[in-house]
């Protein structure tokens, strides 16, 4: 069957189409500046070369109408027709404690979601209408919703709750949900695999170490713990967010720059993490870039994050008692060597050693722990589209 996986944005919506016998990406692709002047589509089928094609798209329904256009062009296209799409597959931001899983998209799931919009207002709303321009296009094909917080909702009690007054939780649901939990499910299974031992029976703690960041701890197959909370937040510091921080130091901050909670949440969301620390860039290369040029702002923000993620590792072998498997994921976790380093650098006490030669890898499944090492250590490229892929197939048969 061929999944269309759809991550829609409120400007933006990326795409791939994945055959799920093979798992192979027949195209891909992004709609960019939806509803904005200057849109187009960048489709790139599978071997071939990607071409951009500007075009206006005042709504995400003519956006999609591009994307299924250039699917059965025939120069470019790698389907026939459209009924070849079997299923459609949507990531799906916030299911709050709603969604414990993925679901089959129907008019309930949809209002039970639409509910959810408070927790996160920037992003289930465009979610949704990516939903339902897909089901105005292709009204026959089933579609099926994939939460990022799903897997998360296996912590317990203890690791969800805020020290805050209980009422909040019991009337808003205030509470940690966690994010990326697609990503930290594919690679704590892959990492499973990869050790030829059952899910069940395996500690893992995943670091996709992004743009966004989150560590989750996996036992068992359950997520027990991450990082992230009610909102991507929390936890570590991130390219632009500033992760765990005394609320205090913004009551003080306000007062002293005379800003209100939005300004303040700004700061915190788009100045701040490795960007704010450094002064310099969120990109992880620019910072490279400066420790090479003995810029004292690179060792700094390198120096922050990297400890936090190693404090978070402490923590969660902790939550679960021992820890068999760490994994790095995702744009720094998989091309970052010099990081990994010095993450595991903190972690002697745990009998993790790194095998320097094997960890050179840069996007490729490794093994990067020596063999006398007692956890072992992955890189594992995350694949948060094949993961939808598989969850949709699952569910549509
Ligand atoms: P993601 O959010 O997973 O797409 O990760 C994006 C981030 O990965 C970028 O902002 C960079 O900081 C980082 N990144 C990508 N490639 C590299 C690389 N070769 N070396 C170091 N960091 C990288």
């Amino acid at each position: 069957m061929n999944v269309l996986v759809i991550n829609c944005g409120s400007s933006s919506l990326k795409f791939q189409l994945i055959n799920s016998e093979s798992e192979d990406v027949l195209a891909k692709g992004l709609c960019e500046r939806i509803g904005i002047e200057g849109s187009q589509l960048v489709y790139q089928p599978a071997g071939g070369e990607k071409e951009i094609t500007k075009a206006d798209m005042p709504t995400h329904t003519q956006a999609i109408q591009m994307v299924l256009d250039a699917l059965i062009n025939e120069k470019t296209g790698v389907i026939q027709k459209l009924d070849e799409i079997g299923a459609v597959g949507h990531r799906l931001v916030h299911g709050g404690e709603k969604f414990a899983c993925s679901t089959v998209i129907n008019d309930e799931v949809l209002a039970a979601v639409e509910s959810c919009n408070d927790l996160a207002p920037l992003h289930n709303p465009a979610n949704l209408i990516g939903v339902r321009a897909c089901q105005e296009l292709m009204p026959n094909v089933p579609m099926v919703g994939v939460f990022d917080t799903a897997f998360h909702q296996t912590m317990p009690e203890k690791a969800y709750l805020y020290g805050l007054p209980y009422e909040y939780y019991e009337k808003y649901k205030v509470r940690r949900y966690g994010f990326h939990g697609t990503s930290h499910s594919y690679v704590s299974k892959r990492a499973a695999e990869l050790e030829g031992k059952p899910y069940e029976e395996v500690k893992t703690i995943v670091c996709h170490l992004g743009n966004g960041a989150s560590v989750c701890a996996v036992k068992n197959g359950k997520s027990v713990d991450t990082s992230m909370g009610l909102t991507p937040l929390e936890g570590l510091l991130m390219g632009t967010r500033s992760g765990d921080i005394d609320p205090g130091a913004m009551e003080f901050i306000a007062k002293k720059e005379d800003k209100d909670i939005y300004q303040i949440m700004e700061i915190l969301n788009k100045k701040s993490g490795v960007f704010g620390v450094s002064g310099i860039s969120s990109d992880f290369r620019d910072l490279e870039q400066a420790c090479k040029e003995n810029n004292p702002a690179g060792p700094r923000a390198m120096d922050a994050f990297n400890y936090r993620v190693a404090k978070y590792i402490g923590a969660y072998t902790a939550a679960m008692n021992g820890v068999d498997v760490i994994c790095f994921t995702a744009g720094v976790g998989e091309n970052d060597p010099d990081n990994r380093k010095a993450i595991c650098e903190y972690l002697g006490f745990l009998g993790v050693e790194i095998d320097d030669a094997a960890n050179k890898v840069r996007g490729k499944e490794q093994l990067i722990s020596t063999a006398s090492s007692k956890v072992k250590v992955y890189c594992l490229p995350t694949n948060e589209e094949l993961a939808i892929a598989r969850e949709t197939v699952a569910l549509v048969r």
